[in-house]
C-alpha cells in the first residue's frame, strides 16, 4: 500500500478525476436505511473497503475529525495489530454513544449491510478456519476459538422503503464499480492477486506506520497471544497518535 507521500499524490490524482464523486454516485445507488442502531455489526469488526473508499476517509479524517486524530488513531493501531488475537475488539469508529464517527464516509460494506436476504448473505465461506489454521501452521499464533466460531449474523432490522432485498449481483455490481476506480491507483496484477479491499484500520496504519508494519505485527499478536500483554504495542500507539495527516 502506499506511504504517506504517494497517499497525496493518490489524493490529488482522486480529486482532480473526480473520483470521489463517481465514488458517491455509486454510494446514492444503494437504498437509505433506517435500523435499531444497535451497534451489534460494528462490534464485530471493521469490514472491508476500497482504496479509493480510504482516501475519501482519510480526507474526511484529516479535514472533519482533526479533534479525534489521536483517539481514532490509537484506537486503530489497537485494532490494526490486535483484531485477531484480541475477543474485545471492535471497529475504532465505533463511538461510546453507539454511533459511527466516520458516518458520511463509511464504506460500501457498512453501507449495504441488511440489504440482501438471509439466504444470500450467508452463502459462502465467513469463518475464520482457514486462517486460523495458517496463523498457528506458520506463525504458532493462536487465535481464540471465540474469533474463530463467530460469524457476523445476519441483520433482520434494517429497513430500506422497499419490500424486496437487493440481488447478489446487483450489489457486486455497483461494488465493481468502486474497484474499477482503484486500478487507476496500483497495476492490474497487483490488484488481481491480492485486492485492494482492506479493512479502513489497516489502511490507515499502512499509511501511519510505514511497510514495515505488517512485519511487526507478527510479533506484537505474538505476544498478545502468549502473554495477554501489550507491551511491544506501546511504541507504536505513541507513534501513530503523534502523526500528522
Ligand atoms: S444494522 Fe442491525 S446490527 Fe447493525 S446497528 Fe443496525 S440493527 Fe444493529
Ligand atoms: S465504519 Fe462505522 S458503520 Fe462501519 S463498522 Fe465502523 S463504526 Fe460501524
Amino acid at each position: 500500500m502506499l506511504q504517506p507521500v504517494e497517499l497525496y499524490n493518490a489524493l490529488g490524482k482522486a480529486e482532480q478525476n473526480n473520483f470521489f464523486m463517481t465514488l458517491q454516485k455509486v454510494y446514492d445507488q444503494l437504498p437509505e436505511t433506517t435500523c435499531s442502531g444497535c451497534a451489534t455489526c460494528c462490534n464485530w469488526g471493521s469490514p472491508p473497503a476500497f482504496f479509493i473508499e480510504y482516501l475519501n476517509m482519510y480526507k474526511f479524517l484529516r479535514d472533519q475529525r482533526k479533534d479525534h486524530w489521536q483517539e481514532i488513531l490509537g484506537k486503530a493501531t489497537e485494532y490494526f495489530y490486535l483484531e485477531l488475537v484480541d475477543t474485545g475488539q471492535k471497529c475504532p469508529f465505533l463511538n461510546e454513544n453507539k454511533s459511527c464517527s466516520i458516518y458520511e464516509v463509511r464504506p460500501f460494506t457498512c453501507r449495504s449491510y441488511g440489504l440482501l436476504s438471509k439466504k444470500d448473505f450467508e452463502t459462502g465461506d465467513r469463518g475464520l478456519q482457514g486462517m486460523a489454521r495458517k496463523f498457528w501452521d506458520e506463525y504458532q499464533i493462536k487465535i481464540p476459538d471465540e474469533l474463530i466460531n463467530s460469524e457476523l449474523s445476519w441483520c433482520d432490522k434494517v429497513s430500506f422503503g422497499k419490500d424486496k432485498y437487493l440481488e447478489k449481483t446487483t450489489l457486486a455490481g455497483l461494488a465493481a464499480q468502486i474497484g474499477k476506480l482503484d486500478c487507476t491507483f496500483f497495476p492490474q496484477d497487483l490488484v488481481d492477486k491480492e485486492g485492494t479491499l482492506l479493512p479502513y484500520p489497516v489502511h490507515l496504519m499502512n499509511t501511519v506506520l510505514g511497510s514495515g508494519a505488517r512485519a511487526r505485527k507478527l510479533k506484537v499478536m505474538k505476544e498478545f497471544s502468549d502473554c495477554g500483554t501489550k507491551e511491544l504495542l506501546k511504541p507504536f500507539v505513541e507513534k501513530a497518535c503523534a502523526f500528522q495527516f
